[in-house]
């Protein structure tokens, strides 16, 4: 059942002429072929459906925010919170005008000032490969995969390129709200930003957030219930930036969505859906990824709003 709705979205997606565009401001990304589509849901029982090209790499972005969110909260606690806040923002991932009147600290973490914050927040004085390190042992550990790694040359290119993310550094840092030095705080960000994965790795990786905090497959506990509550509902509200409203209304899931083209959906006690299309709508997600989701809940019925 599962397989043959997979199946269907990803025929129905290769011929799909409108594929959005690839984001060219990080040069890395904007080699990679538009027409690719991928989908995978992982079910608590360990299961993996796939569709498309689900195995094929593709550069994460800012779904790793999902996971530094979880290291930060496993860490710190609710201190986190001191460092960033939980509202929407409404704007788009990279804005920095709210940033000036609320005093540096970002609105949540899943938009990159709030995601350079968080990073801040977990080096605890480290040298940013020990932090690196960590980041990645957590993504292996959650997808229980240990191949999976960084990107380096898109992680260099962004650091090339670092203009903006370096400003959001910069204005957070005037207003005493970051610790560390900001080109060690980056460059940990771009590596995290740069992990490579399959929509099968992430969708194995997203299990933790559909049951509680803890992967049934593997019987690793990630983090406490109510933490994981607290993530899914924090990707509802802004997981897809100032598209993040519209994510809702169509789609019902919590969702993190990377310039990469991928979106990490969860369906709280169903399953983990990974989809990836490099193609971005207007507001920076993936434009056929987010038709692929609408179709999967119609079809599947999954949905936070229903039963
Ligand atoms: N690394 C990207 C940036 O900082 C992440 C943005 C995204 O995936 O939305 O610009």
């Amino acid at each position: 059942m599962m397989q043959q709705i997979l199946d269907d979205i990803a025929e129905q997606m290769a011929i799909e002429t409108k594929r959005g565009k690839v984001a060219d401001y990080i040069p890395q990304l904007a080699h990679v072929d538009p027409s690719q589509f991928g989908i995978a849901v992982a079910t608590p029982d360990g299961q993996v459906y796939a569709a498309g090209d689900a195995s094929t790499l593709f550069s994460i972005q800012s779904i790793s925010k999902v996971f530094t969110l979880t290291i930060g909260l496993n860490k710190l606690g609710s201190e986190l919170w001191t460092h960033v806040g939980r509202e929407p923002s409404g704007d788009p991932f990279n804005s920095i005008t709210i940033l000036e009147y609320e005093a540096g600290r970002p609105r949540n973490p899943l938009i990159n000032a709030g995601a350079i914050a968080v990073v801040d927040a977990i080096m605890m004085g480290r040298q940013p490969k020990t932090v690196m390190t960590e980041i990645l042992q957590f993504v292996r550990s959650v997808s229980d995969d240990d191949s999976i790694g960084f990107d380096h040359k898109v992680a260099a290119s962004e650091m090339q390129h670092r203009d903006r993310n370096a400003a959001l550094a910069h204005f957070m840092k005037s207003f005493g709200n970051l610790e560390h030095e900001v080109d060690e705080i980056l460059d940990i960000y771009f590596h995290q930003c740069s992990v490579a994965m399959s929509c099968e790795q992430l969708a194995r990786a997203g299990l933790f957030l559909v049951s509680n905090g803890i992967n049934q497959a593997t019987g690793v506990k990630v983090i406490k219930p109510q933490q994981s509550r607290r993530i899914n509902s924090l990707m509802m509200m802004c997981g897809h930036y100032d598209g993040s409203g519209e994510f809702a209304y169509q789609v019902g899931l919590p969702g993190k969505s990377g310039v990469g083209g991928g979106i990490l959906t969860i369906a709280p006690g169903k399953g983990s859906i990974a989809v990836w299309s490099p193609g971005l709508n207007p507001v920076g997600n993936s434009k056929l990824g987010t038709k692929a989701l609408q179709l999967l809940v119609e079809k599947t019925g999954w949905s936070v709003f229903a039963n």
